[in-house]
């Protein structure tokens, strides 16, 4: 599959520590990728660990007075040059990403022009970061407050957007003068070496991007104990995420947390039922349902239930599950036989506890997939819809990271708003009226960081992203997304 990549020199089976490819770790142990479409080992890579980091951590220290001392229209065309970069190989860079995080090349594209979008957004940030001249409360001082790159900056991300992730984290931190030691998923770093790649075509200097994978634990221990990192950016799950937490907040580092979140979704009386079903399925199934705002939850009136529930099977049928690489497969497979249990442990219950299965609710047989006898060894699951869902059930407390749609019955705004804010994440949810009154209304009284109105694809680099509640800390993206890597120095002059 990997053979699909025109530009051969993208794929690295080596970390970046100061400019230099290390193909082998200190105690030469390595790791595999794999496909989870097929289950095929494509790439073994050095097992990094606390060595490694340490020596990221130095060349990113070492490096950093020059790039903060860069003029910000340099380190702008830097990432515009990289932006473009990646643009020109975003055909290979989706191969590497279908090939090991499974989505559809469709899907893929997306999250590369999204990730590139970041990019190119942040390069414009660069440029516009500008302090304050403040009215001093005597004549005798004046008062001015400057910003200035927090230093250098722990990235941890997740394996579900291999590329997006990293660009929204490590982009603004380079335009805001930081330098980075990036930890990508172990389970699917061909993305974030082909980005590295590109990043040092597009002209950074050595040390200013360094990339170390391989015992996660081992290398996030460095990175929230080092007295050097000053800020930690991570997305991923809320028990990794709170492990991090504990341990920066112990040496007051600056923290962005991106953690899980549990989505709702609301369809009211009054709502288009064809937009909102059309919206419910894209947003539940992207990405096979691993994404953090994915619809994990739908609340429908149940004047209108029936309706909207046969809407949302009917686009579920038309689906096509199987190797994202296969040109129309709309459904990709799970990342791992784990994340398979976990849909299936979901399904099982919800159906135990009185759940109507309506549509999937198993693995999909070999001959209903696309991609051939090899996808036969993929962690597929057939897009599953159960109807009458209840609070009882794993799938309104736990987010199944699954293709898996819920629909719940409500029969009052008061009480579709308490069942959405039921739950300690407070990531994204949408909602479906054409009553103003309550769109505003609703739109107020959702405990979410994003709240999608008659829209489901609200991800945007101008637009602010993170959570409230238990989903995180710290907004990525659009003009707030910079701040995250700037400190605030306030200095006073005394004219005496
Ligand atoms: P997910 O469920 O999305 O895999 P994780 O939190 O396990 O969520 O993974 C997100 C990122 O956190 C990955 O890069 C992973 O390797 C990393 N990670 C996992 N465990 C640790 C840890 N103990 N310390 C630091 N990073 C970790």
């Amino acid at each position: 599959l990997l053979a699909r990549v025109t530009d051969q020199r993208l794929i690295r089976t080596a970390g970046l520590i100061g400019g230099k490819w290390t193909e082998v770790s200190s105690d030469k142990s390595t790791f595999e990728v794999k496909n989870p479409a097929t289950g095929a080992v494509i790439a073994t890579l050095p097992r990094m660990r606390a060595d490694e980091t340490r020596a990221a951590i130095a060349a990113a220290h070492a490096v950093l007075p020059q790039w903060r001392a860069t003029p910000a229209r340099d380190r702008a065309a830097i990432l515009r040059k990289w932006h473009d970069l990646i643009l020109a190989h975003k055909a290979d860079i989706a191969a590497l990403m279908t090939a090991e995080c499974g989505k559809p090349t469709a899907e893929a594209l997306a999250e590369i022009a999204g990730g590139a979008a970041s990019v190119d957004w942040f390069a414009g940030e660069a440029v516009r970061v500008a302090g304050d001249v403040l009215e001093p409360p005597s004549r005798d001082r004046r008062m001015v407050v400057i910003k200035q790159p927090v230093g250098v900056v722990g990235a941890i991300t997740p394996w579900n957007f291999p590329m997006s992730m990293i660009t929204r984290k490590v982009a603004p931190a380079l335009a805001a003068g930081c330098t980075v030691v990036l930890k990508p998923a172990e389970l699917t770093p061909l993305t974030a070496i082909a980005l590295a790649e590109l990043a040092e075509r597009a002209g950074l200097p050595d040390g200013v991007l360094n990339l170390v994978m391989g015992d996660a634990p081992a290398i996030g221990h460095e990175l929230v104990h080092s007295d050097t990192v000053r800020k930690i950016g991570f997305t991923g799950s809320t028990a990794v995420g709170k492990m991090l937490a504990a341990a920066a907040g112990a040496g007051v580092k600056r923290l962005s947390l991106e953690l899980g979140g549990n989505a709702p979704v609301l369809v009211f009386e009054d709502a288009d039922l064809e937009l909102a079903a059309r919206g419910i399925v894209a947003s539940a199934l992207r990405n096979a349902g691993q994404t953090c705002i994915c619809a994990n939850r739908v609340f429908v009136h149940t004047a209108v239930y029936d309706k909207l529930a046969e809407a949302v099977v009917g686009l579920v049928r038309k689906l096509k599950v199987g190797d994202g690489a296969e040109a129309g497969v709309t459904l990709g497979p799970l990342i791992t036989p784990a994340a398979l249990e976990k849909v299936t442990a979901h399904v099982n219950d919800a159906v135990a506890k009185g759940g109507k299965l309506l549509v999937g609710g198993a693995r999909p047989e070999a001959g209903q997939l696309a991609g051939g006898a090899g996808a036969a060894g993929g962690n597929f699951f057939a897009p599953t819809v159960i109807g009458e869902a209840t609070i009882e059930m794993r799938c309104f407390k736990e987010e199944t990271f699954g293709p898996l749609i819920p629909l719940f019955r409500f029969s009052s705004d008061e009480e579709a708003v308490l069942l959405a804010n039921t739950t300690e994440y407070g990531l994204a949810a949408y909602f479906y009226t054409r009553d103003l009154a309550r769109a505003w209304r609703v739109a107020e009284e959702l405990e979410f960081g994003m709240v999608g109105l008659n829209e489901v694809a609200i991800t945007s680099e101008v637009a602010p992203f993170g959570g409230l509640k238990q989903s995180g800390l710290g907004r990525e993206q659009s003009v707030y997304g910079i701040g995250e890597f700037l400190d605030i120095k306030y200095i006073c002059m005394g004219l005496n």
